[in-house]
């Protein structure tokens, strides 16, 4: 992984401007790359893997022309337009046991869902639509020529390109794999993530708190949002606010790990020594982002690793999470760049924003009656309040430029990930 790191143009001593989010978005892609190393994979295993190669279809799906009904399967021209004529039943075509004679005229198959549609037949009545009997079926309503039929190769192709590489396979992919008959995939190996804490009043869940000290639940939504993006996570606990834990401690990551990502420590404060020791050991890109939440954000080098050092407000984590990190954790598991879905709905109420910063606001979205959608926020937007990004279910984002918003005016949302 190749990565120039400038220290030009507003990315780079501890002081400079906050640049925009979009530039800090091109600078990470234009400086990192895909793993290399592949997994050869049951399709049962490759949920949220990214595909290493093309598929094309090695054969037709369905491999053969089936009936979509229960019914009876006969030739359309072998009926009157009423279809009044009757039909002998010559036999039955089975889910797995096709029929094994050849069909006659005036004469049908009784016919099952998934059944093979017999060479000579072209049409299958629904069993509903018949009166069966002595042998015999008589059609109480003539379906139209081709009905109820499924193609050979109507859902694929053999020879179709079908999924490319880069894709993030999901559950629907998996399937279509298997329908195809393919046994085992190639997908990139998994990103491997480590994380930590930092931070000389944070404790770990289960031990009590001291006045002044707070549980670790950085860790904990970070190891969320690297599960629900398929990475391979590493663990590293909580490190104290001490040059020599954090040197340790980025020392073992930058050996194990392609990504690291820590929370807390890189403002300026007395105790904030991420940024000093990334670039001691590293190199620090730039450290300030023009979004809200999240303004200080360390990227950077670590050995061969990427470091991204994480403000430690549990929202700010979040956010910069989401904005940041996960765009530049798919050009790094080698996935298809995608666009975040966004789009816009009127807000419920005025909007409180000064311009300077693009911020992401915790909203809620929901139908407006009308055949659109509405967004609220969640109520208090503190960095600190955790709560406001369970309750929410779509960020809403708003400009650097713009200011506040007036009540009913359109704001551009974007969907949360879902689980
Ligand atoms: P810092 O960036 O280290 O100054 O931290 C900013 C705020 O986030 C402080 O209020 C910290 O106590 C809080 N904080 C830092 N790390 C964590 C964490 N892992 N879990 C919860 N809160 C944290
Ligand atoms: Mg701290």
């Amino acid at each position: 992984m190749a990565m120039s790191l400038e220290s030009g143009a507003g990315c780079g001593g501890h002081h400079s401007r906050a640049m925009s989010l979009e530039s800090a978005l091109e600078a990470i892609r234009g400086s990192v790359s895909a793993v290399i190393g592949n997994d050869e994979i049951s399709p049962m295993e490759a949920l949220g893997r990214v595909l290493a190669e093309d598929i094309r279809a090695p054969n037709d799906v369905p491999g053969h022309t089936n009936s979509a009904m229960d019914g009876y399967a006969f030739r359309h021209e072998d009926c009157a337009p009423t279809g009044k004529a009757a039909l002998r039943i010559a036999g039955d075509s089975f889910a797995g046991h096709p029929f094994s004679g050849a069909l006659q005229a005036g004469e049908c198959v009784r016919i099952m869902t998934g059944a093979v549609v017999p060479d000579a037949a072209d049409t299958v009545v629904m069993q509903e639509d018949v009166v069966q009997r002595e042998g015999m079926i008589e059609l109480s309503h003539m379906p139209r020529k081709g009905a109820n039929i499924r193609l050979a190769g109507e859902d694929i192709q053999a020879g179709q390109a079908v999924l490319s590489a880069g894709r993030v396979l999901r559950p629907a992919d998996l399937g279509m794999i298997a329908s195809m008959g393919i046994a085992s995939l190639k997908v990139r190996r998994r990103v491997k993530v480590a994380f930590f804490s930092t931070g000389d009043e944070l404790r770990p869940v289960g031990e009590p708190l001291l006045t002044g000290q707070i549980h670790d639940s950085n860790r904990y939504t970070l190891h969320g949002m690297l599960c629900q993006a398929g990475m391979d996570t590493c663990d590293m606990g909580i490190v104290k606010d001490d040059p020599d834990a954090l040197r340790d401690a980025f020392k073992t990551a930058s050996e194990s790990a392609d990504v690291v990502i820590t929370s807390g420590g890189v403002s300026v404060g007395e105790a904030d020594y991420v940024t000093d020791m990334l670039a001691e050991m590293g190199n620090v890109s730039f450290w300030q982002i023009a979004m809200k939440p999240g303004r200080p954000l360390v990227y950077g080098r670590l050995g061969s690793a990427v470091f991204f050092g994480l403000p430690g407000n549990p929202v700010s984590v979040m956010a910069t999470f989401m904005q940041v990190v996960r765009p530049a954790l798919g050009v790094i598991s080698g996935a298809r760049y995608e666009e975040p879905l966004r789009f816009d709905a009127r807000t419920e109420h005025a909007i409180r924003k000064k311009p300077g910063r693009m911020e992401f606001q915790r909203g809620i979205l929901r139908r407006d009656g009308k055949g659109g959608f509405s967004v609220k926020t969640t109520g208090h937007q503190g960095s600190g309040i955790l709560k406001s990004m369970s309750e929410a279910n779509c960020f809403i984002v708003l400009p650097q430029d713009s200011g506040t918003v007036e009540a009913g005016t359109w704001v551009t949302v974007e969907p949360f990930p879902c689980v």
